[in-house]
């Protein structure tokens, strides 16, 4: 019996690995190895590791995090997590194994869903981004285009200004309402309501948005909406409360108090898959660290 399992290492799950470690509880950090920033050129916008690449910041955290003993790494998947009548819990691997733990943090990250455009998903977290305070510095002075409809896509649109004056707001066939013309009008946001048909450009970079009928604009940017997803049923089969779909983050974070916690003892969640503010690595880190802290406390004050 684990004192905790830890399912997801990404920024989340090694923050609330760090602090059990530090608390000499003997924990199992799970991880499938897909961190959500790792197909982006560096990381923008974490202090202290600001511009770092993604890989390189998961190796060396993971390092700092393995000098603690009671700390085991797992390279897998977990397939499923159970409850039983004890109040600890049960974790079962893709490969059959199980593992059982007093406490479990649910850090499996987010799946980001982009629109489906030819040559998207080649240039995702590199010119193509989804979020300008993580990638707008490095593509500032860039001609940008943003693919998005609505008030999310004038937001997204308006929100790039502080990096760069050519911004085009493409909403991909469908109309802009006359409020939101104008507002793009007295920002000097252009914008094209002509369906899109590719992304283009050498190798994994981008030149050029092709639009169905034909022609082209040249851009060099590109700001997309992603909508969030659960990357499993974990937290559902565990019975954890999900949030409502949302318009602006997505569909179904795990709901938590303000120290991580689920409703259910013992099951902390942490990182985008309990966001309920926009994700970045400074918030999955905070909330890591509070699901582990929590995880502590509990186990040892005996629960
Ligand atoms: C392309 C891109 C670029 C980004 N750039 C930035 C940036 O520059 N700055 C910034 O602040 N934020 C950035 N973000 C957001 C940031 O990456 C996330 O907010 C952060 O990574 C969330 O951390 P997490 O630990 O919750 O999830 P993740 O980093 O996604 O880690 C979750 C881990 O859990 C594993 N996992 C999932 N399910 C299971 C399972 N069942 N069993 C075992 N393991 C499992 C996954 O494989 C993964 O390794 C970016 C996001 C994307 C998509």
């Amino acid at each position: 019996m684990r004192d905790c399992i830890v399912i997801g290492a990404g920024a989340a799950g090694l923050s609330a690995g760090l602090t059990l470690g530090r608390a000499q509880r003997e924990t199992l950090v799970v991880d499938a190895g897909r961190q959500s920033n790792l197909p982006a050129t560096v990381i923008g916008g974490l202090l202290g590791h600001d511009g770092r690449p993604p890989a390189e910041y998961y190796a060396a955290a993971r390092a700092e995090i393995g000098r603690y003993p009671s700390i085991r790494f797992d390279d897998s998947e977990v397939t499923r997590a159970d409850r039983r009548g004890d109040g600890t819990y049960t974790v079962v691997f893709a490969d059959g194994r199980r593992e059982d733990a007093r406490t479990l943090v649910l850090s499996p990250g987010m799946e980001y869903r982009y629109p489906h455009v030819e040559g998207l998903a080649e240039r995702w977290g590199g010119d193509v981004f989804h979020c300008p305070f993580c990638h707008g510095w490095e593509m500032r002075a860039r001609p940008t285009a943003v693919l998005a409809t609505g008030a999310v896509g004038v937001h997204g649109a308006l929100s790039l200004r502080s990096y760069t004056d050519d911004i085009t707001l493409l909403t991909n066939g469908t109309e802009l309402s006359g409020e939101y013309r104008d507002r793009l009008s007295a920002a000097g946001v252009k914008w094209d309501e002509r369906a899109v048909a590719a992304l283009d450009g050498a190798g994994s970079s981008l030149s050029a948005v092709y639009f169905v009928d034909g022609t082209c604009l040249a851009v060099s940017a590109m700001l997309v909406k992603t909508f969030l997803h659960q990357r499993s049923t974990l937290a559902a089969d565990l019975g954890a409360e999900v949030n409502e779909p949302d318009d602006f983050l997505g569909v179904g974070a795990i709901v938590v108090d303000a120290m991580s916690r689920t409703g259910i003892p013992g099951l902390f969640a942490a990182g985008d898959a309990a966001a309920s503010v926009p994700p970045s690595m400074a918030a999955a880190i905070a909330s890591g660290y509070l699901a582990g802290a929590g995880a502590v406390t509990q186990i040892a004050a005996g629960y």
